[in-house]
């Protein structure tokens, strides 16, 4: 789950009341981006201590819409019986000090508030079908990749090389290279990934169903002279490109219509909200272009292998590589970037397992260890 277009870039990371996604598009992304912050966050799971309140109160917004759609189901799912909103926020929010806390609990209580009246509608024309709910599919089944694409890609790079260069052996070389990537990443087939939407939605009058993620947008990415949201479709008709081509949308579809079925997803809406007043809100629904969303399973297999080299990497004792270029974006500074700069190793795990910085949930990293392994 993510709360605004930072965390689809996988500079944030919110945990939803069911919990995060075992591998999910965030963490694809963080092994991508850092070796070394993927190891430490997925690996070895070590979490920071507190949050970014700017971080913690889209999450915050997120729960009040999540609490506000469970409402509605007649069988609502165990976290929304077992916890009150109330709690739940209160839960959230102990991890940022007053009286920072008690601001922003005051201000997501006014949003939903503002939310509520706005929506007040949804329960007669829309059914919340899963909120928050894990879906996992394999390799396999969002990108398979058949004998006939092997040979194609042989055929063609062969060719290529043969026209390039005029030598028969170098063909084969080049043929023989292709082949041996195709089956690395074919060996990946039963490997799983997955997501966990906002929510996946059905509308009452056609019955068609949707996913939908929640956008919680702060001063910086709002209409600076009133406060409002930006406009989504520019006076040619264009739609706006934040989120058509966005790495956990087109994971998200590919998992859930793998197992949903193809037929029964329609596609994907974005609910973008105001964090602050004048609150504002619309719904918007994406066009996902064809080729984007046919080549995002093969990302994720790629991204699946390059997450297995850097697991085999620290098994093998090396220590996984730096990535300076990822060690401070436009969303702030790295999680991990004090334990970077220590200036020996020693330090570096005096900073880790200094309680004031770090957690570490070693069952929970068992747990999902488990859960990824793959069976023959
Ligand atoms: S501080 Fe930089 S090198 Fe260190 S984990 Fe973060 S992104 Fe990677």
């Amino acid at each position: 789950m993510s709360s605004d277009a930072g965390a689809l870039q996988g500079e944030e990371e919110d945990t939803p009341a069911g919990g995060p996604s075992t591998r999910g598009g965030h963490r694809l992304a963080a092994v991508n981006k850092c070796s070394r912050q993927w190891a430490l966050r997925y690996y070895w799971y070590y979490r920071p201590v507190g949050d970014k309140p700017y971080r913690l109160w889209g999450t915050l917004l997120h729960t009040c819409y999540e609490y506000f759609y469970a409402a509605m189901m007649p069988d609502p799912p165990e976290w929304f019986r077992k916890t009150a909103l109330i709690d739940r926020l209160r839960e959230q929010a102990s991890v940022i000090a007053e009286p920072v806390r008690s601001q922003l609990l005051n201000m997501t209580a006014d949003n939903f508030t503002a939310y509520r009246l706005r929506y007040a509608d949804d329960h007669l024309l829309m059914e919340p079908v899963y909120i928050e709910e894990e879906f996992a599919a394999t390799l396999e089944e969002i990108d398979p990749i058949s004998e006939d694409e092997v040979r194609d890609e042989i055929g063609r790079t062969k060719a290529a090389v043969f026209r390039v260069s005029g030598l028969e052996t170098r063909a084969l070389e080049a043929g023989a290279r292709v082949e041996a990537e195709y089956r690395a990443l074919k060996s990946l087939d039963r490997e799983i990934v997955t997501c966990r939407p906002d929510l996946i939605w059905r509308l009452k009058k056609n019955r068609t169903q949707w996913i939908r993620d929640y956008k919680s947008l702060g001063r910086s990415r709002v209409n600076y002279r009133t406060g409002a949201l930006f406009r989504w479709t520019s006076d040619d008709g264009e739609e706006s490109g934040e989120f058509s081509v966005n790495w956990q949308v087109l994971l998200n579809l590919k998992i859930v219509r793998a197992r949903l079925g193809l037929g029964n997803i329609r596609g994907f809406d974005i609910q973008r909200v105001t964090r602050q007043p004048p609150y504002d809100f619309d719904r918007n629904t994406l066009t996902i272009p064809g080729d984007a969303y046919k080549h995002a399973g093969r990302v994720a297999r790629e991204l699946v292998a390059h997450e297995n080299r850097v697991t085999l990497q620290i098994e093998s004792g090396q220590k996984p590589a730096y990535r300076p270029s990822e060690c401070q974006t436009q969303f702030g500074l790295c999680d991990y970037i004090h334990v970077c700069k220590a200036p020996s190793q020693h330090e570096m795990l005096a900073r880790l397992n200094d309680p004031r910085r770090f957690t570490r949930n070693v069952q929970e990293a068992l747990r999902i260890r488990e859960r990824l392994k793959v069976v023959a």
